[in-house]
């Protein structure tokens, strides 16, 4: 267990916590706080590196790159400002505007998300709607009937209700995706047409070089018991397409809620349905009950196999053929075959889980509960190390928000947002002066 050499040779302005337990207990290995990163206030939410970078955003939400092996920062300028960047279409007045959407140019761009990086560059998700007018004139929803054109105004309104009719109600409206490279040297940004439609953001696999997104295809009014999942696969670093592929997944009418994993090979996609408890035994999904759906990406095949109310934990042993999952709600935690789904063991970890990972070779589960971290030995799935969450962070009981843990691929290091104790009570809030925490794990 040799993880944790360096941690004397940290730069001076890096806090550094111990357990404030007896000399015997602290030559254990436990979670040691590597470093605390006030570059920004918003804490990173995506991985985007496999082990040194990270992607925070400051209080313009500007992104801020921090190299999490030696503490420093790049401040990266508002996305929409590099050049070549998508931005939304300048108008000089409404009217005009409204022309312009009417004539299928119109544009506009909201959300700019990094979601990649090596630190000279950073490929970001760039989000927004393209307006166009209808083929065949639209209906009003209230009284069916056929809308006009204000040739004025250039908007459609409704003469049997004599009201003009929104944009979102009346022109097609399609949501539009693009992966832009941004170079940090020059400034410039490269740009390529994702798919359209809402994107789910699955993850990156760093051994392939890819960004994989996912999009729901829409089934109604018929849908049956599955619906078609798409899955692309985009490379990082150009934005092109590498593969496309549907697989069939549960049909849910308010939608599958997952969270997404790909595994350190890129072989194999772990999507996670999410359910809640409904009461003390069911939740809310049935036929089939809350799954997990592990995709096969070179046989482009999924198997489903259950999944836990609240899963908000899991990780995935490809060398092992295992799937750990692990709920916040029942507190129980699930070793499966990832091949087969066949269940290995299944166990309560008091306190109920937020998040999971793993050592690099697997031998060492990391658990993050509410009131604890954890290592769990994957022999005999024993636990070998806790470290009350009060340890790391003074003053904090109860940690609320660990689902918002994300751990690097090399399984050395966990990216926490900062927390401190609540004025009325011993649970963490997160302190909004400072961005997130880096522990080097045990
Ligand atoms: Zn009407």
């Amino acid at each position: 267990m040799g993880k944790v050499h360096g941690f004397w040779l940290f730069a001076a302005g890096v806090a550094a916590v111990g357990l404030g337990v007896p000399s015997l207990e602290a030559q254990k290995p436990t979670f040691r706080l590597e470093r605390e990163v006030n570059a920004c206030t918003n804490p990173p939410e995506d991985l985007v590196h496999p082990d040194k970078y990270a992607v925070c955003k400051d209080d313009k939400w500007r992104p801020v790159i921090v190299n999490l092996h030696d503490g420093t920062t790049t401040l990266m300028k508002q996305p929409k400002e590099y050049e070549g960047m998508p931005v939304t279409t300048e108008v000089a007045d409404p009217a005009s505007r409204n022309a312009v959407m009417m004539s299928g140019a119109y544009r506009s761009y909201s959300r700019y998300e990094v979601l990649w990086t090596n630190g000279a560059s950073a490929g970001v998700q760039v989000t927004g709607y393209a307006y166009a007018k209808p083929d065949t004139p639209p209906r009003h929803a209230r009284c069916g009937g056929e809308m006009k054109v204000h040739e004025k105004l250039q908007q459609y309104f409704c003469p049997a209700c004599n009201v003009l009719v929104s944009h979102h109600d009346s022109l097609k409206v399609t949501h539009i995706n693009q992966w832009a490279v941004v170079d940090l040297a020059t400034g410039k940004a490269r740009v390529t047409d994702l798919p359209d439609g809402w994107l789910f953001k699955v993850g990156n696999d760093f051994t392939g070089g890819v960004f994989w997104f996912a999009r729901l295809e829409p089934c109604a009014p018929s849908c049956q018991a599955t619906q078609k999942l798409t899955l692309f696969s985009f490379n990082t670093a150009t934005g092109a397409k590498v593969t496309e592929f549907q697989v069939d997944v549960p049909y849910r009418e308010k939608g599958p809620g997952y969270r997404s994993a790909v595994s350190a090979s890129g072989k194999t996609i772990v999507l996670v349905e999410y359910d809640e408890r409904q009461d003390k035994t069911r939740g809310f999904l049935s036929n089939p009950g809350v799954s997990a759906l592990v995709v096969d990406v070179a046989a482009k095949s999924v198997r489903r196999m259950d999944a836990l109310l609240t899963t908000y934990g899991f990780a995935l042993d490809e060398k092992h053929d295992r799937l750990f999952m692990a709920s916040n709600q029942t507190a129980k935690l699930v070793v499966r075959k990832l091949s087969t789904g066949a269940l290995i063991k299944e166990w309560s970890i008091p306190g109920g889980m937020a998040h999971l990972s793993l050592s690099a070779d697997a031998s060492k589960l990391y658990l993050f509960t509410k009131g604890e971290f954890q290592v769990v030995e994957t022999v005999k799935y024993t636990t070998v190390v806790k470290a009350p969450v009060k340890t790391l962070y003074p003053g904090v009981d109860k940690w609320m928000t660990a689902d918002r843990v994300i751990t690097t691929s090399d399984g050395l290091r966990a990216i926490t947002p900062a927390m401190i104790r609540a004025e009325l009570g011993p649970w963490g809030v997160p302190d909004p002066k400072s961005g997130f925490k880096v522990f080097l794990l045990p």
